[in-house]
């Protein structure tokens, strides 16, 4: 537990009122006014989200409809559209992307960013650019708010508390004075039940919680939750059994007019340049590429359309993880394409892997003379300096090889998206962004 400060460790980005103000953005007729979304057109469905403008006016999420219109009787319902939203969240994605690297995605609106010590030193403008990004990408009715601390739950705890359109950096420092005044059914993961446990135990407000033991959070909670739960708010990253990283892959279904040979080799390098950021976020290095191609796109993860064709190609390569080796492996990959495929590519994915321990193992086989060392050494420095110009230009700053971004633009879409569900996983045909579903009664 840490008593001096310390640049925050991670940020964290929730939107306000999120659905409602999707369909604001969507719909400028709804700005500025009381909306309800509704799961289901029927009176007697609950308010799965409320605008700024019904908070305003004191009404509560999950509120029936035909109570919040007896509440504000010129109160406007429309029909949830998660397509939509789903759309909505991964052009977010992308465009937070533009800025920082996303660790999680936590929900459909809320995300959390792993900040590089040189990003913590300046997470304030960063959270500003973020925000700046997102207003000149959607419109200024689409507002999240902006936690900054050194752990995810006090990011988070900071990012609730200055609610809409907020930017708050809760340093461990400053608790738990900054928090003395929260409720403890205003943090996350404390539900009615957990309240009255606290409750029982004498732990009503904030300091208490902040001053428990571990031991004695254990207890309490009944499992190394607690424990992990009072070191968190301390300041402390919880350390969970971590999967180790085996691969860093992207994969995208290509637009209709995206079939041609050219094409493909442009967005097969995004994809690339995607992966490679990633992985030089962390220390490894890959020696291994594959390139895969399929001749449908899929229904869904589990199940794969009849007759649907696949082809991969792998490389090997010395360790590396500069734009260089990677790019060379994949002309490879791609020359082979070109040479033998046996059908039109529907959908493309790439994966950087062999990492780590076992790329060292196989790395000599490689290594023909000390001048390549340095030549990797050289490339993997500007390597660096790209992403960092990337990082402060954004991406329309520079890219290698592709000539055209991919429509749809982002290109990263598989990383973490949790239970939110893939365009393809709706039916039917997917509605259009302005076309609001306002609710019959
Ligand atoms: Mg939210």
């Amino acid at each position: 537990m840490s008593n001096t400060s310390c640049p925050p460790e991670r940020l964290y980005l929730d939107f306000d009122s999120f659905f409602a103000s999707a369909e604001q953005h969507f719909n400028p007729a709804l700005r500025g006014k009381p909306i309800g979304v509704v799961a289901l057109d029927s009176l007697y469905t609950g308010c799965i989200a409320i605008s700024r403008e019904a908070k305003a006016l004191g009404m509560k999420t999950n509120v029936p409809a035909r109570e919040a219109r007896l509440i504000i009787p010129d109160m406007t319902f429309v029909v949830a559209r998660p397509d939509v939203y789903v759309r909505l969240h991964k052009h977010i994605l992308a465009v937070i992307e533009s800025v920082v690297p996303i660790q999680h995605v936590r929900s459909i609106d809320e995300v959390v960013c792993a900040l590089l010590p040189s990003e913590g030193r300046q997470s304030l403008a960063l959270a500003a650019r973020i925000k700046t990004a997102l207003r000149d990408a959607f419109s200024p009715v689409l507002t999240c708010s902006i936690g900054l601390g050194p752990t995810e739950l006090l990011a988070k705890v900071a990012a609730e508390q200055h609610k809409p359109d907020g930017i708050l950096l809760l340093d461990a420092v400053m608790l738990p004075d900054a928090l003395a005044n929260l409720k403890l059914s205003n943090l996350p993961g404390i539900g009615a039940g957990m309240i009255s446990r606290l409750e029982a135990a004498g732990v009503a407000d904030f300091n208490t919680l902040w001053n428990l033991a571990p031991k004695q959070a254990r207890a309490l909670w009944g499992n190394v939750e607690g424990e992990r739960f009072v070191q968190e708010l301390h300041g402390t990253h919880v350390v969970r059994e971590q999967t180790r990283k085996r691969m860093f892959g992207h994969s995208r279904v290509l637009p209709r007019d995206w079939h041609s040979p050219d094409r493909v080799e442009d967005c097969a390098r995004q994809l690339l340049a995607g992966a490679a950021r990633r992985l030089r976020r962390t220390d490894l290095r890959a020696s291994k590429l594959t390139l895969a191609m399929r001749s449908q796109r899929l229904r869904s993860t589990h199940s794969e359309s009849a007759g649907a064709q696949r082809w991969t190609w792998e490389g090997q390569f010395q360790p590396s993880r500069d734009y260089r080796s990677f790019g060379l492996a994949l002309s490879q990959g791609l020359t082979q394409a070109r040479a033998q495929m046996p059908f039109v590519p529907h959908a493309l994915s790439i994966m950087l892997h062999g990492l780590d321990a076992e790329a060292e193992l196989t790395g000599d086989l490689f290594a023909k003379s000390s001048g390549d060392a340095d030549d990797r050494d050289r490339w993997e420095n500007i390597s660096a300096v790209m992403d960092e110009l990337r990082a402060r230009f954004g991406g329309k700053a520079l890219s290698i090889g592709a000539h055209e971004d991919v429509p749809g633009g982002y290109v990263g879409g598989k990383i973490a998206f949790g239970r939110i569900p893939e365009a393809e996983d709706f039916e039917g045909p997917s509605g259009a962004d302005g076309d609001t579903h306002f609710a019959s009664f």
